[in-house]
C-alpha cells in the first residue's frame, strides 16, 4: 500500500466535499492496514457493504471508527451488524425494517437508519420506490411502527450513466422527496435531516442537489481489484 499516495487522494476528496457535508470512506473489499492508514489520517467514518466482511473487519479496528452499512442488507444478516453499527443506509423494504428492529430491541440500542429509495433508471438498483415511500409513511408515523428505529432521511443511487443532467434530476428528486415527506408530518422534522447520495463519479452532482453525506470509495482508495 502507498501510503503517500493514500494521504494526497484523500485530502483531494476532502477537500472538494464543503463542510458540513459527511464524508463516508467506503472500504468495502479494503484491508485492514488500508482502512487503519486512513484512519491514522483522521478518518472516522467508514462504509461496508458486506455484513460478514464488516462483522469479521470490526473487532480488528479501532473501537471509535463510525460503521455505515451501505450495502443491500438481506434480513438473516442483520444480526451481524446489529450490535454495534452507526448508520444502516440501504434500508429498501417494510420486512428489512421489522428484522432491523428486532435486533436492535435484543442488543438493546436504537438503530438509526436511511430509507432507500429507487431513484435510478436500472433494475439492478434496489429500494423503495416513491409511491410505496408515501404509502407506507402515510400508514402512521414510522417511529411508531418501529419504535427501535430512528429515522434519519433518505439514500439514493442514481444511474450509472454520462448524462449528468439525468443523474443530478435524480438527486434533485431524491431531495424533494424528503422535503415531502417531512411535510407530511410522518417523520421527525428535527431528525429526518440526511440525504445520502453521491459516490466517486456523481459527487458534484450530489453535492449541487443537496447532499449531507457523501459515500466515496475509489477517489480515496483507487480502483478495486
Ligand atoms: C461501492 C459503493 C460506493 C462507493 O463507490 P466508489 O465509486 O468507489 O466511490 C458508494 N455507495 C455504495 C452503495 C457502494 O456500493
Amino acid at each position: 500500500m502507498d501510503k503517500v499516495a493514500l494521504a494526497e487522494r484523500y485530502a483531494q476528496v476532502k477537500a472538494s466535499i464543503p463542510n458540513g457535508v459527511e464524508l463516508i470512506a467506503v472500504s468495502k473489499t479494503r484491508t485492514v492496514e488500508e482502512i487503519q492508514a486512513l484512519y491514522d489520517l483522521g478518518q472516522r467514518a467508514f462504509g461496508e457493504n458486506y455484513p460478514q466482511e464488516l462483522r469479521d473487519k470490526q473487532p480488528l479496528l479501532p473501537d471509535d471508527i463510525q460503521w455505515h452499512f451501505i450495502g443491500h442488507l438481506q434480513g438473516n444478516k442483520v444480526k451481524y451488524v446489529a450490535p454495534f453499527v452507526h448508520l444502516v443506509h440501504g434500508v429498501d423494504r417494510e420486512r428489512l425494517l421489522n428484522e432491523l428492529n428486532k435486533r436492535a430491541a435484543n442488543a438493546e440500542r436504537t438503530i438509526d437508519v436511511l430509507l432507500q429509495v429507487h431513484i435510478a433508471q436500472e433494475d439492478t438498483k434496489h429500494g423503495f420506490l416513491p409511491e410505496e415511500l408515501r404509502a407506507l409513511v402515510s400508514a402512521g408515523k414510522l417511529t411508531d411502527r418501529w419504535p427501535e428505529l430512528r429515522f434519519r432521511g433518505l439514500m439514493g443511487m442514481a444511474t450509472n450513466t454520462d448524462d449528468l443532467s439525468q443523474v443530478r434530476r435524480e438527486f434533485d428528486g431524491l431531495a424533494a422527496l424528503r422535503v415531502e415527506l417531512l411535510e407530511s408530518g410522518a417523520v421527525s422534522t428535527d431528525r429526518f435531516t440526511e440525504l445520502s447520495m453521491g459516490m466517486s463519479a456523481d459527487l458534484t452532482e450530489a453535492l449541487a442537489a443537496g447532499s449531507t453525506m457523501v459515500r466515496i470509495g475509489t477517489a480515496i482508495f483507487g480502483e478495486r481489484s
